[in-house]
């Protein structure tokens, strides 16, 4: 394993004495940009610097997705678009879930690039560039906004009808709470957001009952905001609840997936919607300002009118404030595949646009119920801000004045709102 630090300084810059330069360009979820930051880590402690552009790059890395067939293709598409575009010479490196899951079918396609699921070495030059290690425990440059996901475990667990993420990503491993820690004092942000396949499981593959709860409890005793995403309802404690409301983002990514009780156990998971509702409505309880999202798959296999019928009821009663839906997408080895009751690509999108449409006017009425309240918000940059309800890169955003430094906090009153997004001056100015 070559990790930064292991090499004797002599070996960490080419023997050119010309730096070398990458460009890393990513694709999927939050997940992936933290691989990304890492792999970024690896390399500039290689001695690398950012290129300008991909065209300018003498290494191109790829990260790319292959959660479902429309991710693929836009990885795809990356791939080849930045093969046609690169310098006469430069390396073109595909890592990511894609190369993890059809590593031979993309070298024999690509014999240009070089395939490197995680874990597998490749060579620029005589020495590795992307080298044989565990992402998870690599350091990363520091985050150029005031926020920054942090990866703290890889793999899954659980056996979802859909997903085939546990047969590429491996069973979960977490990190110590140390590296953890380390990691977030390194970033130096203002903001946390803690990330995993199944972040409420953290530390159980280790046998650390309830390691979640003193990681954010850790976590936000170090930075202003620690958000959570990716919760599995089953694991939502009332210890969690609370830690969570502790941390002055009460915010609730909870992954629900459908609420028709026998639909979710053909897909293998947890719950239903009564269940689910009344966890919410306990949770609003104790937190008024408390902020959900969820995301759910319409068009899985043996998916009926009724349990459509269940989910727009389900997201009438709910008024989550965010939700994001999902055409089932058949993965290759997935307990899905062999499931009868195919629903057509065609009703699938007319579902999704039912329950997409429903849950937009939710969350626009949401916002607008927010007209006239002040609101603690970080700057992203100026002119863009998010309070607790907007978790980074996923939500809406807040509008606020352009002379609020990006990095700093401020309270606001909301003066509008155009669909997820709101409009703001700082308590107290003229409107
Ligand atoms: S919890 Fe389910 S959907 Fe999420 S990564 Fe694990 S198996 Fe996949």
């Amino acid at each position: 394993m070559t990790r930064p630090g292991s090499c004797p300084p002599d070996r960490r810059r080419y023997s050119t004495g010309v730096a070398r330069t990458y460009w890393v360009e990513t694709l999927g979820c939050p997940k992936n940009q933290v691989d990304s930051d890492k792999l970024i880590g690896t390399l500039q402690a290689d001695g690398l610097i950012a290129a300008a552009a991909p065209e300018a790059a003498d290494l191109v890395v790829v990260n790319t997705c292959a959660f479902i067939e429309a991710a693929r293709e836009e990885s795809v598409a990356t791939v080849l678009s930045l093969s046609g575009s690169r310098r006469a010479g430069a390396e073109l490196v595909v890592t990511g879930c894609l190369a993890e899951r059809y590593g031979a079918e993309l070298a024999s396609a690509l014999p240009e690039a070089k395939v490197a699921g995680f874990g597998v070495p490749v060579t620029l030059g005589a020495k590795p560039t992307v080298p044989a290690f565990d992402l998870l425990n690599l350091p990363r440059p520091r985050a150029s906004a005031p926020w920054a996901y942090v990866k703290v475990a890889e793999g899954c667990d659980r056996t979802c009808g859909f997903c085939a993420i546990p047969s590429f990503r491996g069973k979960q491993r977490s990190r110590t709470v140390e590296s953890i820690l380390a990691e977030v004092d390194a970033l130096g942000v203002q903001e946390i957001v803690l990330v995993a396949q199944d972040l409420a499981s953290y530390g159980r593959d280790d046998h650390r009952a309830g390691a979640i709860v003193e990681l954010v409890r850790e976590v936000t005793a170090r930075v202003a905001r620690t958000r959570l995403l990716y919760l599995y309802p089953s694991e939502l404690t009332d210890s969690l609840i609370d830690v969570i409301g502790a941390t002055g983002v009460p915010y609730f990514d909870l992954s629900l997936q459908h609420v028709a009780k026998q639909h979710l156990r053909r897909m293998r998971r947890w719950g239903d919607g009564r269940r689910f509702l009344d966890r919410i409505a306990a949770i609003r309880a104790r937190y008024p300002d408390a902020a959900f999202r969820s995301s759910f798959i319409v068009g899985y296999p043996g998916e009926t009118e009724a349990d459509q019928d269940a989910l727009l009821a389900f997201l009438e009663e709910a008024q989550l404030d965010w939700a994001g839906f999902f055409a089932y997408s058949a993965e290759e080895g997935t307990y899905a595949t062999t499931l009868p009751g195919r629903v057509s690509a065609g009703l699938a999108a007319e579902r999704l646009r039912e329950a997409g449409e429903l849950q937009d006017a939710i969350t626009a009425s949401k916002r607008l119920a927010l007209l006239g309240c002040d609101l603690d918000v970080l700057v992203d940059e100026p002119g863009l801000a998010r309070s607790h309800r907007e978790a980074p890169e996923i939500d809406g955003v807040i509008h606020v004045p352009s002379s609020l430094p990006a990095g700093s906090f401020a309270r606001v009153t909301v003066t509008g709102a155009t669909g997820p997004d709101l409009d703001a001056v700082l308590v107290g100015a003229e409107v």
